[in-house]
């Protein structure tokens, strides 16, 4: 007879399958057809759709044609109107009963979202389905307070929504919610390996009486999705690979369709030696074990601090042997299946490149039998740059790596293409929020991972995508606002270049660049003519100078707002006093108080504090993009350059500012002003010549992080589409706007200027 001491340690888990009955019944005898203007379509050319925990088909579905895609847009199109009139109460009647009625099911959903993507049932009942119920009801709320709280805003019409297959039912409710309770009607695409949970919930669109074509639903491949992104809609909201996501930017460049990306990431997940390391270590479970690491923000690289590291590894390798791998719907089971064999192919793939390159992988051996399994894997002695470090694995396999000091921890946290998340472990507040403060990520967890709420914004910085979803933050993403009104803007005339002579001709009596704080020759030594004044002509390489030296001014971005306000307020009463210097006549007064008016913003524009989970501050703020590309408008060559440039500094970020093409001597004359106003060399650069150049050599850099241009359309367009290198966020605007009135000062130049970074800082003793 065993001791109990014994006895403890005997013990192992006894199965506690869920019944997948409910969900087999409701699939049992159907191929389906897409979900378009409030009825099933009958199936067309189907394929399968099987259990990635077996193999075996669980339905059968149909792919999306473009003409599929064409009739479910026409009925979002045709239901816009009406949806967009309905009062916001009324819109809040229907998302509450979708949440409602997706509470009702949620035994239903969860079965069969773990039958379709091989997710552990614990996970699908606990985490995707009430995740995805909270994100209805909070949205609902927001249908009713929609014209209140953003005054002045419309829905964009049809949203086209493409989501990928690691949380298939979540993604959709962050989608859905948001778009419906703007007052948008969409056109969803689920994800090829997991469309059931999408096709369930068409069913509660119609139980719930939602008016015909407000939501569609298309099923199919990635050939549908290219499909939908070409429709006529209105805006595209994409989450999934960034591959992808550059495919999509590129494809929407110019169309006039708003677009949001959620991307991929590569994140950090920092454990200081003061960190309470049992608890991390169950950070990591959840990190990259949580959906068998299938998760965008997943954090997949950890950082520990060197005089922790063997004992934090010990650990973790314990912990690891001790997770369960198996049967998705066992409640028992803390890692299911991978979603498909391709996806196992690729994250083998990926980790045999990872050893090849000198990783030490501590994994199980793979399971025989039928199944996509993967067990949880450890890599560990590699370099910063091994592939595992450096590409999305998307799969339950995570790096380890060490780091001495605070300042390398940041170093190597930042040190990939992404910012999505970031995961920081330390019992010392002051270096887990000095540390929040230094990561390039959208999202920060202090001593937790992967929490997410409705109330809480989620998107990335870099190439980890731009948009929020959830939160005031994400509803602004589904609503736009008419501020260009005025006349398509024309490029301008063809420039002749001027060739420089030899020493005190014509070149040095033209007004200079302005670069670093320093007024500068252009590099091809060439200016040209604009009414009264010869002028420089930059080029390529001027641009690429001006960057450098904006990156050299990082220490704007980190002073305080009140700084900020004082340099401006400096500004604007150096402008004033400055003003018979300065033309066009009828803009002087304007743009002096213009200067005054933003000045006054530089320490206004707070973040907020969110409501989302107990015990926990969830803090959205607004940071700086650090350097961006400002291409002012052709018209008001002073007004405008003055409105679009000073928002952007006054909240931290340095400028490469392009002026008017036609005529730049207004802002490259105010060089003198920005020196004697104590901004920082560096903080503002000017690069005056030919603007489609220029604009494109600013939206191919990959060091500038986001990009306004206030000019053509071709322009804007080309902008567009060069900024999928870095995927930039690029602000467009083909018409012009009232620069004199309140467009001129609209609180849009502040919220462009700045991403938001949310916190969440937990508390409690
Ligand atoms: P994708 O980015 O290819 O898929 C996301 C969604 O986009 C799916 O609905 C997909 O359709 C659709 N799609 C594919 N190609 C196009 C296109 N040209 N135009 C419009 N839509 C398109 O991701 P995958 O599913 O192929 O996964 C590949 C890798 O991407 C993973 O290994 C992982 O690394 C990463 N990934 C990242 C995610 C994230 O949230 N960050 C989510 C999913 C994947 P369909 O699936 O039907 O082909």
């Amino acid at each position: 007879m065993p001791t109990i001491s014994e006895a403890l340690t005997l013990m192992d888990y006894g199965p506690a399958p869920e019944s997948p009955a409910i969900a087999l019944d409701w699939l049992k005898g159907r191929p389906f057809g897409h979900f378009i203007n409030g009825s099933f379509t009958k199936p067309g050319e189907t394929f399968a759709v099987a259990n990635p925990a077996t193999g075996v088909e669980l339905a059968q579905v149909t792919q999306g044609s473009d003409a599929d895609v064409a009739t479910a847009v026409a009925a979002a199109r045709a239901a816009a109107k009406g949806w967009a009139k309905l009062s916001g109460g009324q819109r809040a009647r229907y998302l509450y009963a979708l949440a409602r009625l997706m509470q009702k099911r949620e035994r239903l959903f969860a079965v069969l979202e773990s039958l379709d993507n091989g997710k552990p049932i614990r996970e699908s009942r606990d985490i995707d389905v009430p995740l995805a119920v909270r994100h209805f009801y909070h949205h609902a709320g927001w249908a009713e307070l929609v014209a209140d709280e953003f005054p002045g805003h419309r829905p964009h019409g049809v949203c086209g929504q493409i989501i990928p297959w690691n949380f298939p039912l979540l993604m959709l409710a962050w989608k859905v919610a948001p778009a419906l309770a703007a007052g948008n009607t969409v056109v969803l695409k689920p994800a090829e390996y997991t469309p059931l949970t999408a096709l369930l919930f068409a069913e509660l669109c119609i139980e719930a009486g939602l008016p015909k074509g407000v939501v569609n639903i298309v099923t199919g491949d990635g050939r549908t999705g290219a499909a939908l992104v070409a429709a006529e809609v209105d805006k595209i909201a994409f989450t999934g690979s960034t591959d992808v996501g550059r495919i999509i930017r590129q494809a929407t460049a110019g169309s006039g369709k708003a677009l949001t990306l959620e991307l991929g990431g590569k994140s950090p997940f920092i454990v200081f030696a003061e960190a309470d390391l049992d608890a991390a270590v169950e950070g990591v479970v959840d990190a990259i074990w949580f959906n068998q690491g299938e998760v965008c923000c997943a954090g997949s690289r950890i950082l520990v601090q060197e005089q922790v590291a063997e004992t934090f590894t010990n650990r973790l390798k314990a912990r690891m042997a001790k997770l369960r791998l198996g049967d998705p719907l066992d409640k028992s089971t803390d890692i299911g299946a991978v979603v498909h064999d391709s996806q196992l192919d690729r994250i083998r793939s990926i980790v045999d490149q990872a050893i090849a390159q000198g990783a030490v992988l501590h994994q199980a051996p793979l399971p025989n039998g039928p199944g996509s399994f993967c067990p949880p894997g450890l890599l560990t002695d590699l370099g910063a740059a091994n592939i595992a470090n450096t590409e999305e694995i998307f799969g339950p396999v995570v790096t380890l790596m060490s780091f001495r000091t605070p300042g390398e921890a940041v170093e190597l946290a930042n040190n990939t293409r992404y910012g999505l998340a970031a995961s920081i472990w330390s019992e010392n507040i002051t270096t887990a929020l000095d540390i929040a403060a230094q990561v390039k990520a959208g999202v920060v967890w202090i001593n937790g991972t992967n929490l997410f709420d409705a109330g809480a914004p989620f998107g990335g910085m870099r190439e980890s995508g731009f948009g929020r979803e959830g939160a005031r933050e994400g509803m602004l993403a589904y609503l736009t606002r008419d501020e260009a009104g005025g006349k398509e803007r024309k490029a301008p005339d063809a420039l002749s270049p001027l060739p420089a002579g030899p020493a005190g001709d014509a070149v040095d009596r033209t007004r200079k660049l302005y670069i670093g704080g320093a007024q500068k020759r252009p590099d091809g030594g060439y200016s040209y003519a604009v009414p009264g004044a010869q002028v420089p002509l930059g080029g390529r390489k001027d641009i690429r100078n001006a960057v450098e030296a904006a990156h050299k001014a990082s220490g704007w971005s980190k002073v305080t707002g009140h700084n900020r306000a004082q340099v401006l307020y400096f500004l604007a009463e150096n402008l004033s006093a400055r003003a018979r210097d300065f033309a066009p006549k009828d803009e002087v007064a304007q743009a002096i108080e213009r200067a005054f008016y933003w000045a006054a913003w530089a320490d206004k524009y707070d973040g907020k504090v969110h409501a989302t989970a107990s015990a926990h501050v969830t803090l959205a703020l607004k940071e700086p993009f650090g350097v961006m590309g400002v291409v002012c408008p052709e018209e008001a060559p002073l007004l405008g350059f003055v409105s679009a440039v000073l928002p952007a500094i006054a909240m931290g970020n340095r400028v490469i500012a392009v002026p008017s093409q036609s005529n730049p001597v207004p802002a490259l004359d105010l060089c003198q002003v920005f020196d004697t106003s104590d901004v920082p060399g560096g903080v503002v650069n000017i690069v005056s010549g030919p603007r489609g150049e220029l604009t494109e050599t600013l939206a191919r850099h990959d060091d500038v992080a986001a990009l306004w241009v206030f000019a053509d359309k071709a322009t804007c367009q080309s902008a567009e589409k060069l900024s999928a290198g870095n995927l930039k966020p690029v602000w467009i605007e083909s018409r012009q706007r009232d620069w004199a009135g309140a467009a001129g000062q609209s609180r849009e130049f502040l919220r462009k200027a700045v991403q938001v970074k949310t916190v969440w800082v937990p508390y409690g003793a």
